[in-house]
């Protein structure tokens, strides 16, 4: 069996052509596509910056466990505050709006 796209040889056990990704079989699932996220800077949800709820939603996980572990990093080690700094200046800001009936 060869890729009826490139031409690339296929294993019958394929669903995707390794060289192309075009499914090999009619009835091959889709691919599933991961979502592409971006380190940005959420502004309708921003306390200083957004910057803790640009990483909140990067890393799938709680604002508030970000901030705190933040605040941990900017008290025992002084990091903190210059890494928020780097990441205010580095993250660009996110103008979308809230979804309906949130925030
Ligand atoms: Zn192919």
């Amino acid at each position: 069996m060869f890729c009826t796209q490139c031409g690339f040889k296929l294993e019958d056990s394929d669903l995707f052509c390794a060289q192309c990704g075009k499914p090999a079989r009619p009835d091959a699932p889709p691919r599933a596509q991961p979502a592409r996220k971006q380190l940005s800077r959420p502004v309708y949800r921003k306390k200083i910056a957004g910057v803790c709820a640009g990483f909140a939603d990067y890393f799938d996980v709680d604002v508030t466990l970000i901030r705190i572990l933040w605040l941990i990093l900017a008290l025992v080690w002084g990091f903190g505050f210059v890494a928020y700094v780097v990441a205010w200046i580095a993250m660009p800001k996110d103008f979308s709006q809230p979804p309906a009936g949130a925030y």
